[in-house]
């Protein structure tokens, strides 16, 4: 099924209108690619890249990529599980992070898992439950396929329970069910077709990885800069968690200077404190846009 590969562009698909989409598209601006208006069409080229976006439902996104129709997706770690997807998981992106949840009725009978036996669950990922409640030994279970909406079916007394995605548990607790396990962890995933692809593609493709890599070190560190007396290099050099020397540079004032580095974000408040006390003045912290170590 290679309908649409008239191309040869690299074809990337992403969900056309939902929680996953804002996020991944600036991610793909974020690593330097450039789209017009991505909500007006179907299928979108890159204006700098050869590379084009067909913006399709989630649902739909495992078997475009496994069929080869896309080369690469991003996709729901929970919609790759379930449809049990033929594709290469390049790596998890930490957007879209969710969990599927086992929830039932607050005050009901249902305890434990093992209460399941001979009980009814609605959800809309049937493969992922019955596997849970297989591994957990509990055999007698039915389960309710809903596209949607799951929360409700035990109200409705279409079924005992319920397994969903979660992220807060608010939508679990606005309808009086409680979290009794979790099923199976998400987050986005970035997935690449088996099919074979051209050297071209494949260049673009880890070139893109890297990218990422570059963006993902870049959002979690900070550009830090500070002055000091000279005779505190030694001390602050000491106590910055950079992984290279930092840049120490003269100031036109004798005896000062001027010291730059990259740290992680979550060391910054410690170490700025610590810094400051051991004679560093002026600290400044800036956000970085992309890193390539
Ligand atoms: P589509 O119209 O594309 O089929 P959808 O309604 O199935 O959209 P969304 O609700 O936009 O899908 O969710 C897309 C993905 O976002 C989920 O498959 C999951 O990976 C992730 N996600 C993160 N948090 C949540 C959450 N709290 N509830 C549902 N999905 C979540
Ligand atoms: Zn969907």
């Amino acid at each position: 099924m290679r309908t649409l590969d008239s191309s040869t562009s690299l074809r990337i698909a992403i969900q056309k209108s939902g929680r996953l989409t804002d996020k991944t598209i600036s991610l793909l601006e974020g690593i330097g690619l450039k789209f017009d208006d991505y909500k007006r069409s179907l299928l979108v080229k890159c204006r700098n890249f050869d590379v084009e976006l067909l913006l399709i439902r989630d649902d739909d996104i495992p078997e475009y990529v496994e069929d080869g129709v896309c080369d690469l997706g991003f996709v729901g770690a929970n919609t790759v599980a379930e449809d049990q997807a033929d594709v290469k998981i390049l790596r998890g992106l930490d957007y879209g992070v969710c969990r599927l949840a086992l929830a039932v009725p607050k005050n009901g009978s249902i305890k434990t898992t093992g209460d399941f036996e001979g009980k009814k669950i609605a959800t809309s990922y049937p493969v992922l439950t019955r596997n849970y409640f297989e591994d957990k030994g509990v055999k007698n279970v039915s389960i309710v396929t809903l596209s949607g909406s799951v929360e409700i079916a035990p109200r409705l007394q279409i079924a005992d329970a319920i397994s969903d995605l979660v992220s807060t548990g608010g939508t679990l607790k606005a309808n009086g069910l409680v979290e009794l396990d979790k099923i199976f962890d998400s987050e986005t995933q970035l997935v690449q077709t088996n099919k074979p692809l051209s050297e071209g593609k494949q260049a673009l493709i880890d070139k893109m990885l890297q990218r990422i890599e570059g963006h993902k070190t870049a959002a979690e560190s900070r550009y830090i800069m500070m002055n000091a007396p000279e005779a505190a290099v030694p001390k602050i050099k000491d106590l910055l968690p950079s992984m290279k020397s930092p840049t120490v540079m003269p100031l036109a004032d004798d005896g000062m200077v001027a010291v730059h580095t990259v740290i992680p974000i979550d060391t910054f408040w410690e170490v700025m404190e610590k810094l400051k006390a051991a004679g560093a003045s002026d600290i400044v912290m800036l956000p970085i846009e992309s890193m390539i170590v």
